[in-house]
């Protein structure tokens, strides 16, 4: 690691936005980018201007939840242009690097760095309310940059009741406070699964354990969203469950969230 978070250098402002947040989780797996997905179009029914920056170069899932894909162009003054969908302005490692899944994760932290600082400073990403960032999950080197580089005004933590995930979900709360972002609260995703057919609800990963260490902690929690087939099923087909079923119960909570975030 080279220097601590005292020497880092924050990044300028990017001219237009007025805030970016970072949606992160200790591990992968946990729900983070589904999470950023619904959470940026839950933004613009709150009347927000959206931009989405898929910046997981691990697994870059922006494209196909959101539902955008194809090599975005340049503007005149050689600016990337962000693609939307579902009211959100989206822009994705996916989309600028040819194999995503094979060169992606051998990428160091100041690789990543470098192609972040591109998709933060050369995308053309217009007057904005939010710039949500979809992070590579976990807690090492090129995550450290991030939270230390990108000029952030908060970030939501995702994780799920396990005590697995919230040990590594701990260790990004304490990420973020070390370098001084303000943790606007933790998301418990797959908090339970109710049965469509008797309505019961079993906590699969556990109960509470996201309430006990938000309370530990001292963070809220800010939304708890159900184990759900359209949750997945809306993301795999491009169309999240905010978009495709506004009207559902999980799209409530993912609203939730974002008045919490707004
Ligand atoms: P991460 O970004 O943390 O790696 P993802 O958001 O990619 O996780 O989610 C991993 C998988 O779990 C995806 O297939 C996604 O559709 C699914 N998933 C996430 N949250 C839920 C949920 N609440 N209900 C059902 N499936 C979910």
């Amino acid at each position: 690691m080279q220097g601590g978070p005292a020497r880092a250098v924050k990044s300028a402002a990017i001219p237009g936005i007025k805030h970016i947040v970072a949606v992160a989780s200790g591990k992968g797996g946990v729900g983070k980018s589904t999470t950023a997905v619904n959470l940026a179009v839950s933004l613009t029914k709150l009347g927000r201007k959206v931009g989405l920056l898929d910046a997981d170069i691990y697994g870059p899932s922006v494209p196909k939840m959101l539902g955008i894909s194809g090599k975005p162009s340049m503007n005149p003054e050689g600016k990337i242009t962000p693609l939307r969908n579902h009211g959100v302005y989206g822009m994705s490692i996916g989309l600028l690097i040819s194999n995503p899944e094979n060169s992606a994760i051998v990428w160091r932290g100041p690789m990543v760095m470098s192609a972040l600082q591109q998709l933060l400073y050369q995308v053309d990403w217009g007057e904005k309310d939010f710039l949500i960032v979809d992070m590579p999950p976990g807690t090492g080197d090129a995550q450290l940059t991030l939270t230390q580089r990108v000029p952030l005004s908060g970030a939501v933590i995702v994780s799920t009741p396990q005590d697995i995930a919230l040990m590594d979900a701990r260790r990004g709360v304490n990420m973020f406070q070390k370098v001084h972002v303000p943790i606007l609260g933790l998301v418990e995703n797959m908090s339970f699964f109710q049965c469509p057919n008797c309505q019961h609800r079993s906590h699969i990963f556990g109960t509470d354990g996201v309430q006990e260490a938000a309370k530990e902690i001292g963070v809220d929690v800010i939304g708890k969203v159900p184990i759900e087939i359209s949750i997945r099923k809306c993301s795999d087909e491009g169309t999240p469950v905010t978009a495709s079923e506004p009207d559902s119960s999980e799209a409530s909570e993912y609203l939730r969230i974002a008045k919490a975030v707004d």
